[in-house]
Formats: C-alpha cells, structure tokens, sequence
C-alpha cells in the first residue's frame, strides 16, 4: 500500500465540553460568523459588567468582535474545524522508534480561561509490516486538542489517544506534555516559570526502566541546535 489518507474519530469527551467540540461540529464559515456574532454581543456585556465603558474607549470598542474572532479562529479552532485526513505511509521495515519533539503548544485552562504554553513530545514505535504517518500530522494533533479548554493531564491523554488511533497496530505509543500555565503565573498564587510535565504512556513504553522508555527520554535530551527541551 502506497499512501493512505484516512479521517479518524478522535474525540474522547462529551461533546459541548470547553475540551470537546462544539454541538454541530465541525462548523460551516457561516456558522461561525454568526457564532462571533453571538459571542460579540454576549462579551461586550461581560465588560459592562466590569465597568469598562468599552463603547467610547478607542482602544477597546472593538474588543468584544477582537476576542469573540481570537476564541472561534484561534484559541478555541479545534472545537469548531476538522482536523484534515491524516496522510499514512508503509514503513519498508524501519521498525525503530519515531520521535518528534518540542511540537510547540497554545492552550487554555478550562478552569480559569488563561493561556497555556509550552510543548509536546511524541514517540510512538510502528508495528511489523506497520505504516508512519506524516510527521506534521503529530503537530496537527497537537494543535486539534491544545486549540481548546484544556487540563493538562487529559489533554496529554486526548494526544495519546489519537496517536495511537491513527498509528494503526503500533508497539506502543509516549506523549509527554511540559507546559506553563498563565492561570498559575498571572493569578491565585503568581509563580512564574512552574512548569507542568505530564507523560502518558502505552505498549512498549508503559514500563519505568524499559529501554523504549529509556531511548524516549534519552532522545529528548540530544542537543537539537540549541532550542528548549
Ligand atoms: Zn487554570
């Protein structure tokens, strides 16, 4: 089998969830438009709410249209659109691990709707007579699940998940999170620089102090040019 292009269910919570798609997803452009429409009129009310004359202030009157077109394009675009068919090819017997790393990470707390940053690792060891899939369709992964509410630990999980869906018949399948969460760094307890590390892990590498766990974490640790691990 030559390429493969395959769409996948890869959604694991209940739908309406600020971590799952939105009802009726994915959306048409028109309804998302109206969406915006929506969510402009409902945001300029939670300013009135906080006293800011938003109306009259130049920087600010057309905030509520800003932010409304920030969470249905950007912030929240894995609730509203597909992710596109994830593109598969026969391994011609490499049978090694695949790793790709410092996947970068835009998300946001479901608990407090502030940003989260940081990035992914994902390693995942193709089956015999198995498939790789496109390297940049681990990113678009990432960025399906981040581009929503988020806790850390499931979206770790929701990453996994979908891995090891579209990796058909692989060996075992790693994902490590490490992101800094704004809800920790702006408010609450104002730290900055704590940074979160969640690993979920399955197959080959579910054990502590296996070698394809071992060669993972090795692998993350190989100097990459200079950039952060
Ligand atoms: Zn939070």
């Amino acid at each position: 089998m030559a390429e493969n292009k395959k769409t996948y269910d890869l959604e694991c919570v209940q739908e309406g969830f600020a971590n799952g798609v939105a009802p009726g997803f994915p959306l048409s452009d028109k309804q998302k438009e109206k969406m915006i429409d929506k969510a402009e009129k409902a945001y300029g009310k939670f300013l009135d709410a906080l006293g800011c004359d938003w109306r009259n202030d130049p920087n600010s009157n057309d905030t509520p249209r800003r932010v409304a077109k920030a969470y249905v394009n950007d912030l929240w675009a894995g609730r509203y659109t597909a992710m596109t068919p994830i593109t598969s090819f026969p391994s011609d017997g490499y049978d090694g691990i695949v790793i790709e790393r410092n996947i970068p990470l835009t998300s946001m707390c479901s608990h407090h709707h502030q940003t989260i940053g940081g990035v992914v690792h994902v390693g995942y060891i193709v089956g015999e007579n198995g498939r790789v899939i496109g390297l940049s369709k681990l990113n678009r992964v990432v960025e399906h699940f981040g581009r929503r509410g988020a806790i850390q630990e499931q979206l770790t999980s929701a990453i996994h998940n979908a891995v090891d869906k579209i990796c058909e018949n692989n060996l075992g399948v790693i994902i490590t999170v490490v992101a800094t969460h704004n809800c920790v760094s702006c408010r609450g307890v104002k730290h900055r620089g704590a940074a979160m590390v969640t690993t979920k892990a399955s197959g080959v590498f579910r054990h502590n102090g296996n070698d394809a766990r071992q060669e993972f974490f090795n692998s993350l640790k190989i100097n990459n040019g200079g950039h952060q691990i």
